[in-house]
């Protein structure tokens, strides 16, 4: 046993903090974790959990309406905002229950404090003020959501944070941004029946994603009845007489609703964290900087998640959490890999993708050919629903190699985790076509697709 109190002291208790020290724990390693809140995490308390219970919740109006051309009389149908939040409360208590019982079980010693950096190996657990010390560090303390300081009246909006609070279901909300939080609560806010608007300020949603899937879903959010507007930005956001909020946009006049959402990103939660005691470096967006292998520029503090600002998603900080126990105490040198990460956007339709998007292979590499298939899913030609799936295989031409597959449909997430199985593992196209389809299934397209729809060479479709 060394001379500190633990062997590592882990700060934050989401999806990054908690692998690393149950973890370490099993590992016989003397850990406490430190967290000023719930254990969980934004993943589970106020992130991709919740949110997929909203989702699920939000598209009930449209089975109920798509049973009709199956033969089914559905009765008169209601929603009710405080039977979701209760019954989402339930469910995410029972998960914050399970990550800490996980810790416990592990040997990790849980202190429910925010704990600040006061030096290399000490920390301030800021309820009791104590100092203890330990070997190594994390810092796993996520990020949060940019409140757009510079915006007057940004006070008076919500953010993604309130949105699971909210003791009323809004009649009308307008919501700021157009990535993937923006658009994903478009989409629930509308299917349970709010009047929603979304605005942005560049010309198309989702600006890293294939501009195919950007349009076709901009396409079905219009046709479903939600407004987008491009190019435009909030000038200030005031209260109006009869309590209502008017948010001033530079090109569109003055959207009144009941709510007004910002969905601007998320920043590093690094303030008064005491980095700067710890000697700690941070990049211009209170970034944690670190190497390879997680560490800080301070050899016994480590950064792990969101925090670091590398890719901010769940099973990214639960890898990188992985990456550091081989490192850090299984003497196995490990890197987390941030290559073809697949993802999905958990808008209605839902987008899920891998790889490069059309317009980064066209750059990248000097000739690429696409596969697309647009079509209208099976379940729809009965429910009379006008929707689309839209997929897309981007291939190298050189070497055949798939370097980006993107869908637009029902289950496209589900589609991306095992696509990304075959990215990853460097199919080719003709691997796609030796593949035997599954029948009938939407999927199919993806190994049915067989002459390309175009060629991109030098920049130029061909
Ligand atoms: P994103 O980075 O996805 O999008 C931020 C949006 O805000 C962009 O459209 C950006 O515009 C816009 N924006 C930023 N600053 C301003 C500004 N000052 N004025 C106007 N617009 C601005 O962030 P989110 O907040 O949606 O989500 C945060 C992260 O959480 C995501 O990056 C993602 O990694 C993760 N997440 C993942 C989910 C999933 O896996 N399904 C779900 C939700 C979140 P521009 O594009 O022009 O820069």
């Amino acid at each position: 046993m060394s001379n500190f109190d633990y062997d590592l002291f882990v700060i934050g208790g989401g999806s990054g903090g908690v692998r690393s020290g149950r973890l370490a724990a099993s590992l016989g390693k003397k850990v406490g974790i430190a967290e000023e809140y719930r254990f969980g995490g934004t993943c589970v308390i106020r992130g991709c959990v919740p949110k997929k219970l909203f989702v699920y919740a939000s598209q009930y109006h449209e089975h109920f309406e798509d049973a009709a051309g199956f033969g089914w009389t559905v009765g008169e149908s209601r929603f009710d905002w405080k039977t979701l939040i209760a019954a989402k409360d339930k469910e995410i208590d029972r998960l914050e229950g399970l990550y800490r019982k996980g810790l416990e079980n592990a040997g990790a010693e849980i202190l429910e404090t925010r704990a600040e950096l006061v030096g290399p190996n000490s920390v301030r657990l800021t309820k009791s003020g104590k100092v203890v010390t330990a070997e190594k560090i994390i810092v796993a303390v996520g990020g949060a959501p940019n409140p757009h300081d510079a915006l007057p009246g940004h006070e008076l909006c919500i953010s993604s944070n309130e949105a699971f609070h909210l003791p009323e279901l809004p009649g009308s909300i307008v919501i700021a941004g157009g990535g993937y939080i923006a658009v994903e609560f478009a989409n629930i806010f509308h299917g349970l029946g709010v009047e929603t608007t979304l605005i942005y300020r560049g010309a198309e949603i989702l600006s890293r994603f294939d501009h195919d899937l950007r349009r076709g879903l901009h396409e079905a959010m219009e046709q479903k009845g939600i407004r987008i507007i491009l190019h435009d930005h909030f000038v200030s956001v005031a209260k109006t007489a009869d309590g209502r909020l008017a948010a001033e946009t530079k090109s569109n006049g003055t959207l009144v609703a009941d709510q007004v959402m910002l969905a601007l990103g998320r920043d590093p939660y690094t303030k008064g964290l005491g980095l700067e005691a710890a000697g700690v470096t941070t990049n211009e967006r209170g970034a944690i900087i670190v190497d390879q292998y997680s560490r800080t520029n301070v050899p016994s503090i480590f950064a792990l998640g969101d925090v670091t600002d590398r890719v901010q998603l769940t099973p990214v900080a639960i890898h990188e959490a992985m990456c550091f126990i081989e490192t850090e105490y299984k003497n196995n040198p490990t890197s987390p890999d941030h290559d073809l990460i697949a993802t999905a956007v958990f808008s209605q339709p839902e987008i899920g993708t891998v790889g490069l998007s059309e317009e980064a292979a066209a750059k990248k590499f000097e000739e690429i050919e696409v596969y697309r298939a647009q079509f209208r899913p099976m379940k729809a030609t009965l429910s009379g629903r006008a929707e689309k799936t839209v997929m897309k295989l981007i291939v190298n031409a050189a070497d055949r190699k798939v370097v980006g597959a993107h869908i637009l449909g029902h289950d496209a997430g589900e589609m991306a985790q095992l696509l990304g199985i075959t990215l990853k593992a460097g199919c080719t196209k003709d691997d796609f076509d030796r593949t035997m389809a599954v029948h009938p299934t939407a999927a199919e397209e993806l190994v049915t697709m067989y002459n390309p729809s175009y060629r991109v060479r030098n920049g130029e479709r061909v």
